[in-house]
């Protein structure tokens, strides 16, 4: 069916609706048939406490194995799913796997840590969220403990005395919140207090600055400074995204942050490649 109405509009091409307008069409109906047909998977990435390699918790990240595109990645399908309201389909399946894989895990005698999952503004905001998130854990038997919630900064700001009392109705049910992607919104510092988080995740493009030439005397670095400065005052997790290098993962410990996740740890994996993993507890650190 996909095929035959590409071909069908290929037809009405006029120069109003331009290749990338096309081309996200194109992805938006694809997408809805993947989701019908089971094509999102997930992978995770461990955060890591980067002294030791002890695994603290998973970040569950969407894949897209379309039959003929091969494996899209999230930047490109999650903004399409926002801007069509199909997050609305993508979140609970995400959830769901999500959930699912620790129960799987739990009867396998696997041990678990708690799976961060992302949630989009559009699913912050759907009335209910509270509710149709226990639907889907209590389906799986999951406890809250066991799930925690990513939100970008911008996510929060959009609207953000509802963002406070969302986020305060989800606390309150004992699920773990973090702020995602810190730095690359507006969040004023004083709303970062009334924002009931255990946690900020510094965007991984300030790690990106700190191995350059520079060596740690960036606007990159000095941000992850303030940051993690800003996280000890006010008793509030960090954790760095992005971290690749021995040399960032120094910076880190030298200024006091010692959760990350990065590729110099883990890429995202598998539930299939990351349960030895789990069963050993930790990750390898190269040394240099
Ligand atoms: P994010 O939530 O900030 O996730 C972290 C991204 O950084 C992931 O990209 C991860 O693969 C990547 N990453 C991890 N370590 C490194 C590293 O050392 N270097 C570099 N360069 N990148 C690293 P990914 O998986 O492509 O996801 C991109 C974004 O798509 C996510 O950013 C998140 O905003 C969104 N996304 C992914 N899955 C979901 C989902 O299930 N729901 C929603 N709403 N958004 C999702
Ligand atoms: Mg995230
Ligand atoms: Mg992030
Ligand atoms: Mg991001």
């Amino acid at each position: 069916i996909a095929k035959g109405e590409g071909r069908r509009i290929y037809r009405f091409y006029t120069p109003v609706l331009n290749r990338r307008l096309l081309e996200q069409f194109h992805l938006e109906q694809a997408l809805r048939i993947g989701l019908e047909r089971g094509e999102l998977v997930l992978k995770y990435q461990p955060r890591v406490d980067i002294t030791t390699g002890r695994i603290l918790s998973l970040e569950a990240l969407a894949r897209w194995h379309h039959p003929e595109l091969g494996l899209v990645s999230p930047s490109r399908f999650i903004p399409i799913a926002e801007s069509t309201g199909l997050i609305l389909d993508l979140g609970p399946l995400v959830l769901r796997e999500a959930c699912q894989q620790i129960q799987r895990w739990q009867s396998a005698g696997v041990p678990i840590v708690p799976i961060a999952v992302n949630l989009s503004a559009n699913e912050l905001y759907q009335e209910d969220l509270t509710h149709r998130i226990q639907d889907i854990m209590s389906a799986a038997h999951v406890e809250p403990e066991q799930l925690e919630f990513e939100i970008t900064e911008s996510s929060a700001m959009r609207s953000i005395d509802q963002a406070i009392s969302i986020l305060n109705q989800l606390r309150s049910r004992g699920f773990a919140l973090s702020i995602d992607d810190f730095g690359t919104g507006y969040a004023s510092l004083s709303y970062l207090n009334r924002l009931p988080m255990q946690a900020i995740k510094i965007d991984r493009s300030f790690l990106a600055e700190i191995d350059g030439k520079l060596n740690g005397h960036s606007q990159g670095a000095a941000i992850v400074k303030a940051i993690i400065g800003l996280g000890s005052n006010l008793g509030i997790h960090i954790i760095a995204e992005g971290v690749e290098t021995q040399a960032q993962r120094n910076f880190l410990i030298d200024h006091g942050c010692n959760v990350a996740q990065g590729y110099l740890f883990a890429w995202p994996l598998t539930a299939d490649e990351i349960e030895p993993l789990l069963r050993a507890g930790r990750v390898e650190i190269p040394d240099h």
